[in-house]
């Protein structure tokens, strides 16, 4: 984590930015957090649990900032709420979801898989393309293993 962290750090250096304590402490659930696809509020309560000092103007602020610097990304499941994701180092594009329709899981796919597709994308279309944002919606495993187990369950009876 501290490692990720000072890559984080000169990112925002690069970019003549610091990382004052309130962005940090950001950073830090951000991290600890970072597959829970937070919204800013969740982000603001969980800083605020150890910073009680900083108010959500300056958590919103800061996750502006880490998304113009391509630290998070922004990504919205349909229900009007922005979440933040952190962005995997070293990825060009960023990770697909599978949104669970029946309990509103989100897994992630880390392999990017769209080679193919961008190919046809960029030669058809003429289309660089920089990134993109795939959502699948469905139903997850564990919603599946529940179905199984409740048939099986009826199934004895
Ligand atoms: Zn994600
Ligand atoms: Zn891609
Ligand atoms: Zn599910």
């Amino acid at each position: 984590m501290e490692s990720r962290i000072d890559r984080i750090k000169k990112q925002l250096h690069s970019a003549s930015y610091k990382l004052t304590p309130q962005r940090e402490a950001t950073v830090r659930v951000l991290l600890e957090h970072e597959e829970d696809h937070l919204s800013a509020e969740d982000v603001y309560l969980l800083v605020k649990e150890k910073s009680p000092e900083i108010g959500l103007a300056t958590v919103y602020r800061t996750l502006e900032l880490l998304t113009e610097l391509k630290v998070v990304d922004k990504i919205n499941f349909g229900d009007g709420v922005s979440r933040y994701d952190l962005r995997q180092e070293g990825a060009a594009h960023f990770h697909h979801h599978l949104v669970c329709i029946e309990c509103g899981a989100v897994d992630e796919i880390k392999d990017d898989l769209l080679g193919d597709v961008e190919k046809i994308v960029e030669r058809d279309w003429n289309f660089k393309i920089k990134d993109h944002r795939l959502t699948f919606h469905g139903i997850c495993w564990r919603c599946h293993e529940k179905q199984k187990e409740k048939k099986e369950d009826e199934d004895r009876d």
